[in-house]
């Protein structure tokens, strides 16, 4: 772009930079004039009161200018010495970073120029001095103070504008700003800024000072930029959403896609990871970072059983990926495979059926375990898992709807006690929190029930050891014991779930209890996609990886978290905990860099900093730090480390203001109903109108209500379909693409049916399976 037609197509952003510091100096005379001129009733106030005034003023004026709609437009610099730091990262092009210091330093001229108009005479009283900047302790001191307040700033705006806290960038400069006339003017008057000195300067027609502040501000603020490590985002101090931006659109379109690192999984693992290597591989632009999860959340799950008796809401408890990692790019999709040697990723199809292939250049496998009731009979049908916020949700609709059944049923006795009946098995942490609330939950809105009497409620833990929470000492076990006991659960201690039915869970000794809600936080297995992969693995299906958290063997596939059984340096293995996928992900992040870089790797060596069970009600077990407590202090020391450890401070506050809120409400009540997802679905196609596409995914099959179709093969009709008629099972039964174009001919009405679906009905129908079949080979059949 040359200069002309920079003038041309971006003369309203200079204009605004222009505008912008032409009002910050009319605030600067006008504030200057009331607090320091002798006339002023402020000059009965303390001198650092007034200058805290001044800095309060002047501060917020910039916070305001920068989150103006046109400091949003322009960026908000109203420096040349920011501008230029910019320009020195190339995150603003030569010729903008020109016209920008020009406008900056016409509009502070014209802003003095205009308060001249104003103040007249005050202004240029010696007191108000045209708000001029001038070295009050000295040339050396105004030079180093000038210097030192400006690489500050600086620094300051890089880091967060690159952070995921960008949107405070405007506070932070505003607040320093405020802080600085406070704190520094006395040494250099405070400027930072050789336009809004020159304005003021010219005005008061004394320019001896005037080289102080054109030479120390774009020195400490040229030092910041060189320092800088960090990912510096775009040259704006508040890079609104949906604001034309001039930097941006410059930026010219890659030739070739930069190396790419893929992180799949959106839980503890892949969140910390991405948010470190986001950190650390930031600004050059020579890698991004991809996540692939299915939920566009993530969810803190230690605090997933207070979902059940609602102590803190829904929402509270999930964090937006797009908030937490907004230098990465988020794939909100279902991963379908993997394929270690083409190096892919294959995720489901969205709104349209075709592949979506991931190419990546390093891999991070975070993808946790699955629940699985494998070999458990009748658990897959009845058993509720609890290991995500759906699981949370779906057992907190279950519980109410089992209480309002009983409430209403007044003739079967026995289905009555089934619906008053609440199982969980596995006595471990997440079993024990688990019936810990649910517990707390169905006693305390029982009292909403009047039909319900309380001692007809019954909550059991069934655990197959001879104590619970084995994960801590002895004592910490029994104690958590006697509370759960005391509360009203009952222990069924060495005791094993062998199966369930709709009505009741069967235990192996023969036993069987009559409920309609049964928990099972046990137990978990490799997810199926880690299963698939050919890695080095342990029995239970954990990912074998070095220290560095590489997979043995394998460069550049890394894993962490519950998928991956990572040795720490002592010898031992790290469990799977939240606490050590987070710390695995910082120095998994650090390898992966230095892998890239070059540098050292460092070793996993955390031992976790202890373990902490909530019991419900103000009580809990904690073993921290080589202390055993328990009781109340060790459930405050919970909520506190908790809350502190929650993403966010929103979120923080929040869930604070949820506790505190639930000492004196009832827990809510209420159960959402959720429309059924339409599994076998109706749609209609006119004429002209693509089905499906050969090459896509083969995610349905269909069958013709009405009309007709095409069935085209590389642009040839080879076939015709009619009402009866299926299709699309050819990419199901073969798990490939589909091998042609469907196109409706006549106005086509069909009805479609997941994969999945259709897979259950197959294996339940043996027959549908055979006649599926049929129709693959009489399709392959070659035609006459
Ligand atoms: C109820 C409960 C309470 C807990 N309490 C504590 C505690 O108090 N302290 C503690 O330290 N630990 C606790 N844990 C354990 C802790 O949550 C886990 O150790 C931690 O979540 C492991 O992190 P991860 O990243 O390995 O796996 P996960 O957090 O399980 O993340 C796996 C991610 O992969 C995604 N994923 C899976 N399959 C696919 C797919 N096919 N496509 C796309 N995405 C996919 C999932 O959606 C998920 O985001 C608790 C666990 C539970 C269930």
């Amino acid at each position: 772009m040359t200069l002309r037609s920079a003038l041309g197509s971006h003369w309203r952003e200079y204009a605004m930079e222009a505008a912008g510091l032409a009002t910050f100096m009319v605030a600067a005379c006008c504030f200057t004039v009331l607090l320091e001129h002798p006339a002023s009733a402020a000059q009965a106030i303390d001198p650092g009161v007034r200058r805290a005034l001044m800095g309060a003023a002047m501060g917020l004026t910039a916070i305001a200018l920068i989150y103006s709609p046109w400091g949003k437009r322009s960026g908000a610099h109203l420096n040349p010495a920011v501008t230029l730091s910019f320009w020195r990262l190339g995150r603003i092009p030569g010729h903008d970073a020109l016209f920008y210091g020009l406008a900056q330093a016409a509009g502070g001229i014209a802003g003095v120029a205009l308060s001249s108009l104003l103040l007249r005479d005050a202004l240029a009283h010696p007191a108000a001095n045209f708000a001029a900047t001038l070295p009050h302790a000295g040339v050396a001191a105004a030079l180093a103070a000038e210097a030192g307040i400006s690489f500050l700033l600086m620094l300051v705006v890089l880091s967060v504008t690159g952070s995921r806290h960008a949107r405070w960038t405007g506070v932070c400069a505003g607040g320093l700003v405020a802080l600085y006339i406070f704190a520094e003017a006395p040494i250099s008057g405070m400027s930072m800024n050789p336009a809004r000195s020159l304005a003021s300067a010219l005005g008061a027609g004394d320019l001896r000072s005037l080289w102080i502040y054109f030479l120390a501000p774009p020195l400490g603020m040229l030092a910041a930029a060189v320092v800088f490590r960090g990912r510096a985002g775009c040259a704006k101090l508040d890079h609104a959403a949906g604001v034309r931006c001039i930097f941006c659109e410059q930026r010219p379109p890659r030739t070739e896609r930069p190396k790419r690192v893929v992180i799949l999984g959106g839980g503890f693992g892949a969140v910390f990871a991405a948010q470190e290597l986001e950190r650390q591989l930031g600004g050059r632009g020579d890698y991004e970072v991809v996540l692939v999860a299915k939920d566009n959340y993530f969810v803190f799950q230690p605090m997933l059983p207070e979902v059940i008796s609602g102590t803190i809401g829904l929402m509270d408890l999930v964090s937006p990926l797009r908030r937490l990692l907004p230098g990465t790019e988020i794939h909100v999709r279902e991963i379908e495979s993997i394929d270690l040697e083409k190096r892919t990723v294959t995720t489901a199809p969205g709104f349209l059926p075709h592949p979506h292939v991931i190419e990546y250049d390093h891999l991070v496998l975070a993808l946790g375990t699955v629940t699985d009731f494998r070999g458990l009979r009748g658990l897959p049908e009845h058993a509720l898992p609890f290991k995500n916020l759906n699981d949370a949700l779906r057992l907190r609709n279950h519980v109410i709807r089992a209480l309002e059944e009983a409430a209403v049923e007044r003739h079967d006795e026995k289905l009555r006690r089934q619906l008053l009946t609440f199982v969980v098995a596995g006595g471990g942490f997440s079993g024990v929190e688990v019936v810990a609330e649910l517990n707390d939950f169905v006693r305390t809105v029982a009292a909403s029930y009047p039909q319900i009497d309380p001692a007809e409620i019954r909550v059991v833990l069934v655990h197959s050891q001879d104590r619970i929470l084995p994960e801590v000492s002895e004592k910490l076990g029994r104690f958590a014991q006697r509370i759960l006991a005391a509360r009203g659960v009952e222990l069924l201690l060495q005791a094993k779930l062998s199966a369930a039915t709709g009505e009741e869970a069967v235990l192996a000794d023969g036993r069987t209890i009559p409920t309609r809600t049964l928990v099972s936080t046990v137990p978990s297995f490799a997810h199926p996609l880690i299963d698939a992969l050919q890695l080095p693995k342990n029995k239970a299906g954990r990912i074998l990886v070095t220290p560095e958290l590489e997979v043995r063997g394998l460069v550049g596939v890394w894993a962490l978290g519950d998928c991956a059984q990572v040795p720490a340096v002592d010898g031992t293995t790290a469990p799977p905990t939240a606490q050590h996928a987070t710390r695995q992900a910082k120095v998994l992040a650090g390898n992966l860099v230095a892998s890239i870089r070059g540098g050292a790797r460092q070793g996993f060596d955390f031992k976790g900093l202890g373990k902490m069970g909530s019991l419900g009600r103000h009580s809990a077990v904690a073993d921290v730090f080589g202390l055993q407590i328990s009781g109340r202090l060790a459930w405050f020391l919970w909520r506190t480390i908790y809350l502190m450890k929650l993403p966010g401070f929103g979120r923080r506050l929040k869930v604070a203001a949820s506790w505190t809120f639930d000492l004196f409400l009832p827990p809510e009540l209420v159960r959402f109903r959720f429309a059924n997802q339409d599994l076998l679905l109706r749609e209609h196609f006119e004429p002209g109108q693509d089905v499906f596409h050969q090459g896509d995914l083969g995610d349905r099959i269909y069958a013709i209500l009405d009309g007709e179709a095409e069935v085209v093969v590389h642009g040839q009709i080879v076939a015709r379909l009619g009402k009866g008629e299926l299709f699309g099972e050819m990419a199901l039964l073969d798990h490939t693409t589909r091998s042609a174009t469907i196109r409706c001919s006549q106005p086509l009405t069909v009805w479609s049916l997941p994969k999945k679906e259709l897979a259950l009905l197959a294996q339940g129908m043996p027959e549908l399976q055979r006649s599926l079949e049929q129709l693959k080979s009489r399709r392959l059949r070659p035609t006459a």
